[in-house]
């Protein structure tokens, strides 16, 4: 039996439609899962909805509907957003699953039976808002600690587990097990809090204050407290969701992510209950930090609220997960500003990895026709052995090393692979192949180059596929090797040359078209967001768009607006004459028919072209060049040529067009 790997994110309440917040830990859950599965391990990834308690309760009540028709409009506005996030969950729990309740009655049950749970008078500060109670010494001013808002003391009877009995146990199990809860900072919270003395918990509510929960199996006057209910689910979930996970296959989890708000719940909440059932404690509790938006708290009265709805259909699924787990590590809190996420999209993934496979492609195409060639080893040299160590390093001890789930640094992990992105663009950059391509004696070199280009591109794209599974699909599309990335590809070490042989390259479009940056720096989302700043096809060309940016990225500063790019008049023209300029080798004069004018154009193709084979000629010319004498001959336009220093070829138009029209 391989490996298990057991990964949850928090169960999501649904009182309101998904955020970006539910959007991170979502896929750096899959991340992860995704990861696992590559190497063959047996993987459950769990996730769901928390559809129990008071807010809940009361959203129908606004609403005017009853709570299971609530979480029943609510559901889709999640599953969809997983499905555009592309995240492969192995199971979707809902709190209002009956098979849920069985367990949770059942576990509350055992506990009684222990007596474990007792019933007791309590009198405390409660908040409504937060469904809790709070002690004297924990309300400020007659406010929750929380959420700020006034409490009010409430007397009840509850029933009350006896959490108090597993302090010394759990602080113990801390100390004994370093990984338990990860990040450190966040272990020695919890060992702070544990430093007082751990209370009972309350794990009841009278229905006469809420009925929508899961009745007490011993008390029909009562309803779970919803984060029992929920905290259960990690185990509810793998005794009934298809298809058919075991707890013993599964549990102990491998690693809870949960936000660093709701970790005590995690880490004293349900350990000691777990305890207490005598069931084993997950691996690791991993606690990540929040996102705020332009360095405020994200929130819906501020306005500036993150939707993962609109970032995906305006940036793509992939370049939103790549920035959440780029940006900042994993565990401290970040700030999303929409310039540092566009300022990504252009560096890393346009100027980078974007360009890396669209000029390989463009070259092997060229050069190869179209086919990824064998390498010569006599024509190898050092430049290709230190771009196989980076690449096999990358996957056989960085990833692995940054992946771990007791450590989890999403952020190094890509990284790593960014750095194995620029060495590969650097490669291409020193080995020239279109220098090497000039040259029939360089042939078996160009062959070599290009190979490694591709086969650096292989590695890549096992390596980014569980950060950007949409994007390596697509690289192992264009490189001609179809992987399923489902499969478990790594589960022997990948060797350099291994990849399939001979596949035949098939050019794709951009993978990251260049995005212009909004004017408005530090507008609301809803501002920059808006389409009117986001053209929806890049402004810019393509990187591989003409033969000199095969040869070097386009920067950043070289950028022009499509207003600059219009102000360049491109037509059709036919050539309906051309000689020679006497004394030039590379001059010809050409007469340019333009529909409604003719013009005389000096053009620098004579190497490469003869008068008689560029005549009748449909050709794409700049007609509002300032006029300029060349060898004495006025020339009043330029024609259109690819080649970095030479020209290569005029360009050509795919269809039939009249002289005069215009090309944009
Ligand atoms: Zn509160």
């Amino acid at each position: 039996m391989s490996e298990s790997f057991y990964i949850t994110t928090p169960i999501y309440y649904v009182n309101d439609v998904p955020h970006s917040g539910h959007a991170y830990t979502t896929i750096a859950a899959d991340v992860l899962a995704r990861w696992h599965r590559l190497h063959g391990h047996d993987v459950f990834f769990l996730t769901g909805l928390d559809e129990h308690g008071q807010k809940v309760q009361r959203a129908a009540a606004q609403a005017g509907i009853d709570p299971q028709q609530h979480c029943d409009r609510l559901m889709p506005h999640f599953r969809n957003l997983w499905e555009k996030l592309t995240i492969a969950h192995d199971g979707f729990i809902r709190t209002t699953d009956t098979r849920h309740h069985a367990v949770v009655r059942q576990l509350l049950h055992t506990l009684y039976d222990r007596q474990l749970i007792y019933r007791a008078d309590y009198t405390g500060w409660y908040c409504t808002f937060d469904e809790r109670f709070w002690t004297e010494k924990d309300v400020e001013q007659g406010n929750c600690p929380d959420c700020g808002r006034p409490v009010e003391q409430l007397s009840e009877s509850n029933y009350f587990f006896r959490m108090s009995r597993f302090q010394q146990r759990l602080l113990d199990h801390i100390a004994d097990n370093p990984t338990f809860i990860r990040p450190e900072s966040r272990r020695n919270e919890v060992l702070g809090f544990l430093q007082k003395p751990l209370e009972d918990l309350s794990i009841s509510r009278p229905k006469s204050r809420l009925s929508w929960g899961i009745d007490l199996p011993f008390d029909r006057d009562y309803v779970a407290y919803v984060w029992f209910d929920a905290l259960v689910n990690y185990l509810s979930g793998l005794e009934y969701l298809p298809p058919r996970p075991s707890v013993d296959r599964f549990w102990p989890a491998t690693v809870h992510l949960v936000g660093k708000d709701i970790l005590t719940t995690h880490a004293v909440y349900w350990s000691t209950i777990l305890m207490a059932l005598e069931i084993p404690l997950p691996h690791t509790i991993f606690a990540h930090g929040w996102w705020t938006v332009n360095s405020e708290k994200m929130s819906k009265s501020r306005g500036n609220v993150i939707d993962p709805y609109t970032m995906v259909k305006q940036f793509g699924a992939d370049a939103f997960r790549y920035f959440l787990l780029r940006e900042i590590p994993f565990g401290q809190d970040g700030n999303f500003s929409l310039e540092s996420f566009i300022g990504r999209i252009n560096s890393d993934l346009a100027n980078g990895l974007g360009n890396l496979v669209s000029r390989t492609v463009t070259l092997i195409e060229r050069f190869c026709a179209g086919t990824v060639p064998c390498p010569d080893p006599a024509a190898c040299a050092e430049q290709e052995t230190e771009l196989q160590a980076a690449a096999t390093s990358l996957l056989q001890i960085a990833m692995p090393h940054h992946l771990r789930s007791d450590r989890i640094a999403y952020n190094r992990a890509l990284e790593a692979i960014w750095s194995v992105v620029q060495l590969g663009n650097q490669y291409i950059d020193k080995t020239a192949p279109w220098v090497l391509a000039k040259a029939p004696a360089h042939e078996k070199r160009l062959s070599t180059v290009l190979f490694h280009a591709a086969e650096t591109l292989r590695f890549l794209c096992l390596a980014i596929a569980p950060f950007m599974p949409n994007t390596a699909q697509a690289m192992s599309r264009q490189l001609g090797f179809q992987y399923d990335f489902s499969r478990a590809l790594l589960k022997n070490p990948v060797a350099w040359g291994d990849g399939p042989t001979a596949t035949t390259v098939v050019k794709g479009p951009s993978l990251f078209p260049r995005i212009a940056i909004p004017p408005q720096h530090g507008a609301s989302m809803e501002q920059s967001a808006s389409p009117r700043t986001m053209p929806s096809t890049p402004s810019s060309p393509e990187p591989d768009s003409n033969t000199s940016s095969v040869s070097h990225s386009t920067q950043e500063s070289d950028c022009i607006t499509i207003k600059d790019f219009q102000k360049v008049r491109l037509k059709v023209a036919k050539i309906i004459a051309a000689e020679r300029i006497p004394k030039s080798e590379k001059l010809l004069r050409l007469r340019v028919d333009l529909g409604t004018e003719q013009r005389q154009i000096v053009a620098g193709i004579g190497k490469t072209y003869s008068p008689d084979t560029v005549l009748g000629k449909t050709v794409v010319v700049v007609t509002n060049l300032k006029p300029a004498k060349l060898m004495g001959v006025e020339s009043q336009g330029m024609v259109l040529a690819a080649g970095d220093t030479d020209v290569i070829s005029l360009v050509a138009l795919a269809g039939d067009v009249a002289p005069g029209t215009t090309v944009k």
